[in-house]
């Protein structure tokens, strides 16, 4: 049971429908394709999708296709990809802003002909100096008056392709004076002589964001239209063009805070950068926080959603830590995804009385908590890799502090045998490049005698069959909390070792490498998972998705 208390706007649809004002809650997704959907977005997403099936209505997905210049197709058929990835589908077909382009078209000449809107052909630096300032109120254009069939006449020729670019826009008659600039006189239209991605070349001009956002809503019977508090501003507007156009329905629009994680960016447009400038590779780059970049990193669409619910819904922009997403990252993975043994550093261990060419096959649960996830099995054979971090010399070392193998000591390998390291074989530059080893016999689930006290359970793989793989592990895509905060670049914020690749590491044979569907902790080493791009069944390629614990500091 969800015991969270309600948002404002649980709160505002409980009543509107309890007071009969609304009967059935429709809301929407509206992404710009105009780049893939980040953490950010799934806050939207998972908010209005949310309120839909609590409250028995429906979601639309709708892209807000209204500038041709920066969007494409291949943005589009990602977004949805992303959004159903993350668990969600939206009622009926897709919608499309430009769908809507006739009858938008057909309001702004309403307006004119009720003599509120007009065809203006201010300069945009002459549009500004009229605008006026926050403390000073702006000034009519001299356009303002012309008669409505000069606008009408010379609207149809702006969506012609009779206009230059730059040379008309049509905009609303509300107050020049009115202290919110949004209500300058607006522009409603502008020439754009750009084929756009779904009409082709049947527009010239283009609505704007404010003349389109709300007309959409109310066509589709939208009742509630969430957006983020930037646009706590174009209310009064939004509300303009509802009470001056014979739209079917009554949308109202309700601002949350957005979502902005630190130690990256969560805008389309510094992360296109990223991409772009080849920072990245790609949108999915698993250091990105796009949703594409978090699926191919390891993130479970579940770990997204658990994190999206636990942020608050309110009227303040915050930033949230990236500690809080991480932990929901392996809250999910901790329960779902299998254990199994990878060696990142490997050094050869002999172990000396077990015979050459003998294999016994150890059993050890895919999961410790969860029998019903099964079994796997584990060769075990005269020689084993373990990792060379869990190997020392030093046997001064303390128990407590390092309980792994010790030269002379005995540790436990995991699901197998208790070892004791008798020497080592020595490279030329006298590092150790094999440790010659025994097993205890019957220790396999079984206590040591009582003299042998092993100093604690280290990670292994059988050396004569086991895969082998690379290993990328990752660290934050930048170095300090707010990038880009202040006058500075974001780009300088970079961090220039967030990507280690690490080859020739060894891990279960029986590992199924392509499987999309599996999330792996590799004991002792975090959690990792196939990547989509580069791995292969002959050359696996694993992502690290987060380590097993917050080790991360400043
Ligand atoms: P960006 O600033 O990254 O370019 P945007 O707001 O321009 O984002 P849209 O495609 O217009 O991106 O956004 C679609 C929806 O997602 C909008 O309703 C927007 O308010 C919401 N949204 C975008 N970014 C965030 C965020 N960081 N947190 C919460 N909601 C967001
Ligand atoms: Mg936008």
């Amino acid at each position: 049971m969800d015991t969270k208390p309600e948002n404002f706007i649980q709160q505002i649809i409980r009543t509107d429908l309890e007071e009969g004002r609304v009967h059935r809650v429709v809301t929407r997704f509206p992404p710009e394709p105009n780049g893939y959907l980040h953490i950010g977005h799934a806050k939207s997403i998972c908010l209005n999708f949310g309120l839909a099936e609590q409250f028995g209505g429906a979601c639309n997905l709708r892209f807000d296709d209204t500038n041709p210049e920066k969007e494409e197709d291949a943005y589009v058929r990602a977004i949805e990809a992303d959004v159903r990835w993350l668990g969600f589908q939206w009622d009926g077909a897709v919608r499309f802003a430009s769908d809507y382009f006739g009858r938008l078209y057909e309001w702004a000449r309403y307006l004119v002909e009720q003599d509120k809107a007009y065809v203006c052909e201010l300069s945009a630096e002459q549009t500004r100096e009229y605008r006026g300032t926050l403390t000073e109120p702006g000034r009519d254009s001299p356009y303002r008056d012309r008669p409505a069939a000069e606008s009408l006449d010379l609207l149809e020729q702006m969506r012609r392709g009779e206009i230059e670019e730059g040379r008309m826009v049509l905009r609303a008659k509300i107050d020049m004076s009115a202290p919110n600039m949004n209500l300058r006189d607006p522009v409603l239209y502008r020439v754009k002589r750009v084929p756009h991605h779904r009409t082709g070349d049947e527009w010239n001009i283009y609505p704007s964001y404010d003349f389109a956002h709300g007309q959409e809503d109310a066509i589709e019977g939208v009742t509630h239209s969430i957006c983020t508090l930037e646009f706590e501003d174009h209310r009064p507007l939004y509300d303009w063009f509802i009470d001056n156009l014979p739209v079917p329905s009554r949308p109202r629009q309700y601002e949350f805070g957005r979502l902005n994680l630190n130690y990256t960016v969560t805008s389309k447009r510094r992360l296109k950068r990223l991409v772009d400038e080849n920072h990245v590779d790609g949108w999915d780059d698993p250091r990105m926080p796009t949703l594409s970049g978090l699926r191919r990193r390891g993130v479970t669409p579940a770990a997204i959603r658990n994190f999206c619910d636990s942020l608050a819904v309110a009227k303040t922009d915050g930033t949230v830590d990236m500690a809080q997403f991480e932990h929901f990252i392996r809250e999910d993975l901790n329960t779902s995804a299998h254990r199994a043994m990878c060696v990142l550093d490997p050094l050869p261990v002999e172990l000396v009385n077990v015979p050459e060419g003998q294999v016994e096959t150890l059993r050890a649960p895919n999961h410790p908590q969860r029998q019903e996830l099964g079994h796997r099995e584990l060769p075990f054979s005269r020689h084993i890799y373990i990792d060379r971090g869990d190997f020392s010399e030093d046997t001064s070392l303390s128990r407590k502090k390092f309980k792994r193998l010790v030269l002379g000591e005995w540790v436990r390998l995991r699901a197998a045998y208790v070892i004791r390291a008798l020497d080592v074989v020595r490279g030329d530059g006298g590092e150790p490049v094999k440790v010659i080893a025994e097993i205890v016999p019957g220790t396999v689930g079984e206590n040591p005698p009582e003299d042998i006290r092993p100093r604690g359970v280290i990670h292994w793989v059988s050396a004569d069959d086991c895969l082998d793989c690379e290993i990328r592990l990752y660290d934050r895509l930048f170095k300090t909390p707010s990038p880009g905060a202040g006058d500075s670049d974001f780009l300088e914020a970079i961090n220039p070792d967030s990507l280690k690749v690490l080859t020739g590491c060894k891990a279960e044979a029986g590992l199924r490498a392509g499987d999309p569907a599996h999330h792996f902790q590799f004991e002792r080493e975090g959690y990792f998972y196939a990547d989509s791009r580069h791995s292969t069944a002959d050359k696996p390629v694993f992502n690290q998705t987060i380590g097993l614990r917050e080790t991360w500091t400043q």
